[in-house]
């Protein structure tokens, strides 16, 4: 039987940022209208975030805009 990693608490010693874009999701949602089996409707498939491109955060210190 395994124990949880011990010193796994998930707390980083690097300081990020947690992208305020997406809010570390690293997607944004991108609904836009389609025509699916004769159908219109929306699809939000979703579209990796322009501003930290996927990763949801960023190193270092970023204040938001
Ligand atoms: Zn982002």
């Amino acid at each position: 039987m395994n124990d949880e990693d011990p010193g796994g608490s998930g707390v980083s010693d690097q300081v990020h940022t947690l992208c305020h874009s997406c809010g570390g999701a690293g997607m944004v949602a991108d609904p836009k209208p389609a025509v699916i089996g004769g159908q219109a409707r929306a699809v939000d498939s979703g579209r990796p975030c322009p501003h930290c491109g996927t990763t949801g955060q960023f190193p270092g210190i970023v204040p938001p805009v």
